[in-house]
């Protein structure tokens, strides 16, 4: 079976019952594909005797796009599961635990964290999860902090830097959300209702020069080793608990790139509410928690990374005075323009979000969609002005 193929159920069961103290002789194994297909195979594997389980996640070796494959590399895989291994060592609580890699079959098994939800769909259900703005900046503080070169020794930081090497997955990056959403590309995908909306925006230059500057900066920043895909959809809670997967677009570059991702897509539901809450009341409440997570997810980060670099940090200079300040400033801005992009791209480039795109009533939906678009070129546009956090939550709640 080492040759790489797409693997089959009985394979993937075959696999999951040689992993050595796993599952047990006595064992009936179960087992369901629950990927969604397009870049990965995810299968779900159980014991019915022991109810112990598993996740085997497989790359394939293209994308389905745009009704075409697009080759991609199985490298990511390893990538995938070395980042999920180092993210371990620094937040063990915070990712899931992987059992194996194999690099012939590009597959890793993992932890299956079935008992969890994904933090999109819980979102679009109403629910809260009060704990998430702690520990989502915890990881945010810890891996960007210990992979940067104020963490970790800057030799070895070139190593590293080495081992995430990721050209295709960024490529997909550097295309989806920084270049197509801004011309009228192949790629695109939006509602024909706000095509008006859209022709702005390819138009807007002063618009493009500041996504520009933000797509260098994605280009050429090795700042720390980013998660590189943080949206809601690759974050799984609980009341009690939070764990992020899917890291196979992992690499070296900006920290605001992975905080403004996590900021976009609580934004992004904030903006579906307009759909999602039954009555103006639950609304205005359901609104006021996003408002609360998204402050407490900065300046939690804030307050932790600096504390990280007050005790731990290697570089000889950082102690200059001054220097964190204007760090944590650039930090705030980088994440503010890169939230900016992600809301774009999730509007009008290839991919949605389903906090809008399952929103049933055609007008709402086109509301929420010419929000987006209204928030997204605020924030990119003031980015490079920001001086704290409130304006981020100013420019979401005056464009509600
Ligand atoms: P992709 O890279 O193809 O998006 P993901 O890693 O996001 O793959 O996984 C796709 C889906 O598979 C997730 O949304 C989730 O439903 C399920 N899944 C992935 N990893 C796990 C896991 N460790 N435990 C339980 N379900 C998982
Ligand atoms: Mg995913
Ligand atoms: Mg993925
Ligand atoms: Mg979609």
């Amino acid at each position: 079976m080492s040759a790489y193929h797409p693997l089959t159920l009985d394979e993937a069961i075959q696999i999951a019952q040689e992993i050595p103290n796993l599952f047990d002789e006595q064992s009936n194994l179960q087992v369901r594909e629950i990927g969604d297909g397009n870049l990965n195979l995810v299968f779900h594997i159980t014991d019915s005797n022991s109810s112990k389980s598993i996740i085997l996640k497989q790359a394939l070796p293209y994308a389905k796009v745009v009704g075409e494959s697009w080759p991609l590399s199985l490298d990511r895989a390893r990538i995938e599961s070395e980042a999920l291994i180092l993210a371990y060592q620094l937040c063990p609580t915070l990712v899931p635990t992987v059992y194996r890699y194999d690099s012939e079959l590009a597959m890793t098994i993992m932890e299956d964290l079935s008992d969890h939800i994904i933090m999109r769909k819980g979102l679009i259900e109403g629910n809260r999860y009060p704990l998430f703005a702690e520990h989502i900046s915890d990881f945010l503080a810890r891996t960007l902090f210990f992979t940067s070169d104020l963490g970790q020794n800057q030799q070895a930081k070139k190593e590293s830097v080495k081992q995430f090497i990721n050209p295709d997955l960024c490529k997909i990056t550097e295309d989806l959300i920084f270049a197509d959403p801004y011309v009228d590309a192949e790629t695109n995908n939006f509602n024909a209702a706000i095509r008006d909306a859209v022709e702005a925006l390819w138009a807007d230059q002063p618009l493009h020069l500041e996504v520009a500057l933000l797509r260098m900066k994605f280009l050429t920043s090795a700042q720390a080793l980013l998660h590189g895909d943080l949206h809601t959809g690759s974050i799984f809670v609980t009341e009690q608990s939070t764990k992020v997967i899917d890291p196979e677009f992992a690499y070296y570059g900006p920290m605001g790139f992975d905080i403004g991702a996590v900021l976009a897509n609580l934004a992004l539901n904030y903006i579906g509410q307009e759909h999602w809450s039954r009555s103006e009341e639950a609304r205005a409440s359901y609104r006021e928690y996003l408002i609360d997570t998204l402050r407490d997810t900065w300046s939690q980060f804030d307050t932790k990374f600096r504390a990280l670099w007050n005790e731990h940090a290697v570089d000889p200079l950082a102690k200059v005075p001054g220097y964190q300040d204007l760090y944590m400033q650039q930090l705030l801005q980088d994440s503010i323009g890169f939230a900016g992009c992600k809301i774009i791209r999730r509007t009008i480039g290839l991919a949605h979000v389903a906090d809008i795109d399952t929103i049933s009533d055609d007008r709402v939906r086109e509301r929420a969609e010419r929000l987006a678009l209204t928030v997204g070129r605020a924030l990119i546009l003031q980015h490079r002005q920001v001086t704290s956090f409130d304006a981020f939550i100013d420019t979401l709640e005056q464009a509600t």
